[in-house]
Parts: structure tokens; C-alpha cells; sequence
């Protein structure tokens, strides 16, 4: 494993403080499903931020420290594992031979959300963004096929790869257990009390549900 790691999980500690002092609670209406990379993420847990934490807090750390195991694995790839790398690079390639890659270059706040808001019953949308994704993907010719010893040998590599991951993963929440108090110590400091606002607001307007001098109208 390499040296760094240590220095890249406190770096993308720094880069989501660096952050936190802009969030701000979301307006529009939640989502209904969960958030399939900050759902019972074990980097949250690490991070101390797994319960009452609002998503967008939750997505823009968790998404930072994906990132840093989503490299070394690259990394680990390119060195160790010749056919899914070159399975890799054929798919890039694809990728950037398509006219339309919604996901490229997103802050770390917006990668991995679903492209489109949730959408609203009796509302239908007249286009969606995964749509223009997905024909942009049909451009595209599809992969030759691959022998069954070559698919063989590849899984296997997807495989090890999985295995790394884990590896990295493990210590990667391992080194964020130590970033715990000030990833909690901010949270305190810029979320809690925006929370604690909206809480008090809501009460009032529930307290007072219609002005009283409407009444009598
Ligand atoms: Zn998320």
C-alpha cells in the first residue's frame, strides 16, 4: 500500500472543511431513495457523520474519500492487472468518443447523484438527461466478444481488484477514524446550527398556522 495514503485522507479532510462553511440546507424537496454511495457507508461510520448528518454533508466527504480509494486501484491495476486494464482502456476510450458525458468534471458535491431530479407524479418530464446519455452510449460500436478463457482470466483480475479495493477501503476508514473530532467539531460549528434554525422556523410557522389578522375576513 503506498506511502501516501495517510497524507491524501487528511488532504481530502482539508478540502471538505475548506467546503463546509458554504453548505447550505436544500430547499426543494428530499429524495426518496437513498444515496447509493453514502447509504450505510462505511466512511461515514469512520467519520463519525453516519447518523443525522444531512446527505449533502455525508456526499461531499464520502465522494473525496472514494476518490482517493477509486486511484489507488487504478494505480494498482495498471500495474498488476493487463487485461482489465486493457478492458479499461477500451472502455475509455469509448467513452470519450461519445458526443454527450453528462458526468464529466463534477464537483465532488454532485458526482455519483442520479443525473435528474426525482420525478414528480402526474409531472412527466419531455426529456431526461440519462436519456441523451444513453443514446449518446448507442454512437458507440460495441466491444468484440471475448473467449471464455479470456473472460475467465478476467474475472479473475476483477476479482483481485475487488480484493484491493477492500484493502484500501479498510484503511482508509482506518486513518479517517483519527480525522473523527474535527470532521465533528465542524460539523457542530456549520451544520447543527443551520439545522437547529430550520427546526425553530418550522415550529413557529406550525405554532401559527394562519395570521390572525386574516381573521374576521
Ligand atoms: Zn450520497
Amino acid at each position: 500500500m503506498e506511502r501516501s495514503l495517510e497524507t491524501r485522507v487528511s488532504q481530502a479532510v482539508d478540502a471538505w472543511l475548506r467546503w463546509l462553511p458554504r453548505w447550505e440546507p436544500a430547499t426543494h424537496r428530499g429524495r426518496r431513495s437513498p444515496c447509493r454511495r453514502c447509504f450505510g457507508s462505511p466512511i461515514l461510520e469512520a467519520a463519525g457523520i453516519d447518523h443525522d448528518t444531512p446527505h449533502g454533508v455525508q456526499h461531499g466527504l464520502s465522494t473525496r474519500i472514494k476518490t482517493i480509494i477509486d486511484q489507488s486501484v487504478a494505480r494498482y491495476t495498471s500495474q498488476n492487472l493487463p487485461m482489465l486494464q486493457s478492458e479499461l482502456d477500451q472502455q475509455s476510450a469509448r467513452n470519450r468518443a461519445r458526443s454527450y458525458r453528462p458526468r464529466e468534471d463534477l464537483d465532488p458535491e454532485f458526482d455519483g447523484l442520479p443525473l435528474d431530479p426525482e420525478p414528480d407524479p402526474g409531472a412527466p418530464f419531455l426529456f431526461t438527461i440519462a436519456e441523451f446519455e444513453e443514446e449518446a452510449a448507442q454512437e458507440t460500436p460495441p466491444l468484440p466478444p471475448l473467449s471464455e478463457e479470456a473472460k475467465r482470466a478476467l474475472r479473475r483480475e476483477v476479482a483481485l481488484a475487488d480484493e484491493y479495493a477492500a484493502e484500501v477501503g479498510h484503511e482508509v476508514c482506518h486513518l479517517l477514524v483519527t480525522h473523527r473530532p474535527r470532521i465533528r467539531a465542524a460539523v457542530s460549528e456549520y451544520v447543527d446550527p443551520q439545522i437547529e434554525a430550520m427546526m425553530k422556523e418550522l415550529t413557529t410557522s406550525l405554532d401559527a398556522p394562519f395570521d390572525p389578522r386574516d381573521l374576521g375576513k
